[in-house]
């Protein structure tokens, strides 16, 4: 598939059928596969052929959704996982143990700030935050001989900062440790972070990729580009015999598959967080549009930016694809056709403003989601991050005022007729 353009790779890649095949991906509903003699089954268990088992492993309609993501991103290997925070998880966690260290940007959704800061950390992997908008000094000196991976989102939620992906890459690749970008916001249709630089690419395909809020899941992508042999002393676990599969090397045995192979074959087999094929299934249909909404995600985000931006009672806004705005430049360089549909803004009359104005929304629904087809608004400090007060709120890097705006594919006008009325 990979000559097609992307559009067309968001319709037709990763299932091809035969003659007289099902036309549309079939959902596998079943937990195991039949053989019919125990010699090919022990050899499936030996990794020494490849083929369906168990679920829990591998299921052919999440190998053909995996596939379609690859081919989007432009990788060599893919793999679904139940959610966003599985995918992250195993990203870092396949190539790093117990004594072990990261990199990690400090503007980070919530959810994989607390992964990474808390629970990988009772796990023996300490990690290291540090500022997006460093210069390379400072960003150097977040090294560590232990260091294994540095980590970034291409646009961080909720904080919509666009990430400087040549900066990272080059400090990753002095240290010998791949560069993981969270590409959920951008999504492979506005950002290909393997173009600047990126090993591996993760995402929470809850966000656009579904698209339309039904399903939780994640996937992780390999660029294949990483050499690990070239530092095999750092990622042991991928070059040195695996006990558990009679000895087998990874990157031996797999080549460009080994990062995606190993974690499947160990983290998943172990940790169990796999996507159902129920849910792969309505993830294709949504990926199948993917490209005609993000255009319009982002065509209608720039125009509730603009009305924002030119309201009386709005303090400030920001959203990268605006001109003026802090990352704009970066945005233009990574992601010149767009951003995303998310938004954040603040009122000139603070943090009661933003409730009232809130409550008052009619089109506009209060979720904790973001990222999918219907528009709705967040506000952190009174949600997500309600338990702090003012001065940790600050120090979270989320002001007491900010409203998160995931904008939808409404028609934009009765959008901004409902910031309206609520702003009136
Ligand atoms: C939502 C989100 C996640 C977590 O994904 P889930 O699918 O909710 O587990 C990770 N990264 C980013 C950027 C997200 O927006």
């Amino acid at each position: 598939m990979s000559d097609y353009r992307i559009e067309t790779k968001c319709i037709q890649s990763g299932y091809e059928p035969g003659n007289g095949e099902p036309r549309i991906l079939p959902i596998y509903q079943s937990t195991t596969f039949r053989y019919t003699t125990s010699e090919q089954m022990g050899r499936l268990f030996d990794l020494e052929e490849s083929g369906y088992f168990y679920t829990r492993l591998q299921n052919p309609t999440n190998d053909a959704v995996a596939a379609k993501i690859c081919d989007l991103e432009g990788g060599t290997a893919a793999m679904l996982t139940s959610s966003g925070q599985a995918a992250n998880f195993y990203a870092i966690m396949n190539i790093a143990q117990a004594g072990d260290h990261i990199v990690c940007a400090s503007a980070l959704y919530g959810g994989t700030y607390n992964l990474y800061a808390h629970t990988i950390k009772k796990m023996g992997v300490d990690a290291t935050f540090v500022d997006p908008d460093c210069t390379e000094e400072e960003l150097e000196a977040a090294f560590q001989d232990n260091t294994k991976a540095v980590f970034g989102e291409s646009i961080a939620n909720p904080a919509l900062v666009v990430l400087d992906f040549e900066k990272f890459a080059k400090a990753a690749h002095i240290h010998k440790v791949p560069f993981i970008v969270d590409n959920t916001f951008a999504t492979p249709i506005n950002c290909r972070p393997f173009e600047w630089g990126a090993d591996i690419v993760t995402h929470s395909t809850t966000k656009y990729m579904d698209g339309h809020a039904s399903c939780v899941g994640g996937a992780i992508v390999d660029s294949g580009n990483f050499d690990w042999e070239a530092a095999a002393e750092k990622f042991p676990g991928l070059t040195t015999p695996d006990e558990t599969y009679h000895g087998i090397v990874y990157t031996q045995k797999f080549g460009k598959g080994a990062y995606i192979t190993k974690a499947t074959a160990q983290l998943m087999r172990d940790l169990g967080s796999i996507q159902a094929p129920q849910n792969a299934f309505l993830l294709n249909i949504g990926l199948e549009t993917l490209h005609l909404r993000m255009a319009r995600h982002c065509e209608n985000a720039l125009k509730a930016a603009k009305y924002l931006q030119g309201h009386e009672k709005v303090a400030w806004v920001n959203f990268p694809s605006l001109p003026g705005d802090k990352y704009y430049d970066l945005a233009q360089k990574y992601m010149p056709n767009g951003t995303c549909g998310v938004l954040t803004f603040g009122l000139k009359g603070g943090r009661d403003a933003a409730v009232e104005m809130m409550d008052r929304l009619k089109l506009i629904a209060i979720v904790t989601h973001v990222a999918d087809a219907r528009s709705c608004v967040l506000h952190p400090a009174s949600h997500t991050h309600r338990q702090m007060n003012e001065r940790e709120l600050l120090e979270a890097g989320v002001q007491p005022d900010l409203i998160r705006f995931s904008v939808g594919i409404e028609n934009a006008e009765d959008i901004i007729a409902d910031l309206g009325q609520a702003l009136s």
